[in-house]
């Protein structure tokens, strides 16, 4: 039996036009000429248009939905390794005023400043997005619980002592507040609960004056022995718990959610 022959594909035929416009005004990619490799100019045309879905245009970094795939993508990680991952929040404090007092140019230029510092301060392993206006995100992958609000904190003042000129005359420092949370080892959590969590704290910093970092650190709450028995041990024999109703009920399934 002979294999079916592949038809090969003219290029004339596709409209590529409007992509090789896209991907040469982005910048993305050197695509090669199509009459001398068109293989490979088709292949170079499909890569820089996954690279520009997955970016933000106004900072060149990841945008939401690369950002969301990232989650996800960790989340099994965590669940499989036992690593803590930390998810940060940041939102700049009063950015509206600064469009206000200064334009919506100099308000871009500070949110690409901003992006640069972010993407300047982590390892090359955490994934810096922009989430959405001036409300940005980390994942943070393999970060040990201890070290999380220092990171959180040297990220926040890095950003407070930057001076960013948005044009010859004027120079802006800006702060921005930090919620955190670290992605649970022993259960799985979704990214939209994770992202709730940080975002929580988030809140908080903005609440408690803005410029500061709070991280929730439900991850490191230990249960001692007494209270896993007291939690866990009359699950085996089928009697209820303390405050425990009927297995099958909502508050058994929130109970098995406590790290054991
Ligand atoms: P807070 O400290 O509570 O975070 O206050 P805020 O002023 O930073 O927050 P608010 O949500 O009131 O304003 C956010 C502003 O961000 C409003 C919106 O016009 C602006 N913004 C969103 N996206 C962009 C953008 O791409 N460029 C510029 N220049 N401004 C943007
Ligand atoms: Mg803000
Ligand atoms: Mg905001």
């Amino acid at each position: 039996m002979t294999s079916p022959s592949l038809n090969p594909i003219d290029l004339r035929d596709l409209r590529l036009d409007d992509a090789r416009a896209l991907l040469e005004h982005g910048g993305a990619i050197d695509l090669p000429t199509p009459e001398t490799a068109p293989a490979a100019f088709l292949q170079g045309v499909i890569d820089g248009l996954c690279e520009l879905s997955l970016r933000d245009p106004l900072t060149g970094l990841a945008n939401r939905r690369h950002f969301r795939a990232v989650l996800a993508r960790e989340i099994d990680v965590v669940v499989r390794s036992g690593n803590p991952a930390l998810l940060l929040m940041l939102d700049i404090d009063h950015f509206k005023s600064i469009n206000d007092a200064h334009g919506h140019l100099a308000g871009d230029r500070v949110l690409q400043a901003v992006a640069r510092c972010l993407a300047g301060c982590v390892r090359p392993q955490d994934t810096v997005a922009r989430y959405g206006g001036e409300e940005f995100a980390i994942v943070l992958p393999d970060c040990q619980l201890n070290y999380g609000e220092a990171v959180a904190e040297r990220i926040r003042q890095t950003v407070a002592n930057l001076s960013i000129a948005v044009s010859p005359e004027l120079t802006l420092q800006i702060t921005l507040s930090v919620g955190g949370a670290f992605a649970p080892t022993q259960s799985r959590c979704t990214p939209d609960v994770w992202v709730e969590r940080a975002d929580n704290q988030l809140y908080q910093a903005k609440a408690q004056g803005r410029n500061r970092v709070y991280i929730d650190h439900q991850q490191v709450i230990s249960v001692s022995a007494e209270e896993k028995s007291l939690l866990f041990g009359a699950l085996s024999t089928g009697e209820p718990a303390w405050g425990e109703s009927a297995p099958g009920t909502n508050e058994d399934s929130a109970m098995q959610k406590v790290n054991p």
